[in-house]
């Protein structure tokens, strides 16, 4: 599928391997999933337009290029809180904005509980941040607000997807790129990833 990019670093292939596993802690967790995501961002602003700058150094004036878009990191609450340090270390000028959305449980679609946006968009660029793209509902209805909020460039930022969320949020939205370190086999009826790593806010916040 055009569009879904899965990243073959070993760096993350070995740290994946380890957030997976049921004997993984919660505090290597969430070191594990802020390093991830800041292996993956990385990846996922490759094509980040800068501008040219000259910048005097003790010697003389460099021509360098800086970054030219507003990047705009929004995690989906709560599970998406863990991977916005890693990736802002990379771009701390970057704002942040929460989008809350649940899961209703017996419906498994997405019922957004908080979101702040102000009215005219302070970003061009976002990413989406969200370890799990399990069915796809909450990262489509987030591009949704997004798209709404005014924002040109989106792009969603995950860990683990399943076929099925990355097929409904390609349908909704083809042109938003998706970032991923694993797509797994599927989803089962719970929702849950499967092989998958369990539930990652839990996982994360050690409310399992
Ligand atoms: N959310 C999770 O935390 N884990 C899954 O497997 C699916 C959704």
């Amino acid at each position: 599928m055009s569009n879904v990019f899965v990243s073959n670093h070993p760096l993350i292939a070995h740290k994946l391997s380890l957030l997976r596993s049921i004997e993984t802690e919660p505090k290597k967790f969430r070191e594990l999933v802020r390093e991830i995501a800041g292996l993956l961002a990385y990846e996922a602003t490759l094509d980040l337009e800068t501008e040219p700058v000259d910048v005097s150094t003790p010697l003389a004036i460099a021509p360098c290029k800086q970054l030219k878009e507003k990047i705009g990191l929004v995690p989906i609450l709560r599970a998406g809180l863990g991977m916005t340090e890693g990736v802002w270390e990379l771009m701390p000028s970057a704002e942040v904005w929460h989008i809350g959305l649940y899961r209703d449980e017996k419906t498994l679609k997405p019922v957004e509980y908080y979101n702040k946006l102000p009215i005219e968009p302070t970003v061009s660029v976002c990413l989406i941040l969200d370890p799990m793209l399990a069915t796809g509902g909450s990262a489509t209805a987030t591009i949704d607000v997004l798209k709404r909020w005014g924002v040109k460039k989106i792009k969603f930022v995950g860990l683990i997807g399943a076929p099925e969320g990355i097929a409904l949020l390609h349908k909704h939205h083809p042109e938003v790129p998706i970032y991923l370190a694993a797509i797994d086999d599927h989803l089962n009826e719970k929702g849950y990833i499967v092989p998958g790593l369990g539930d990652a806010g839990d996982r994360q916040f050690g409310t399992a």
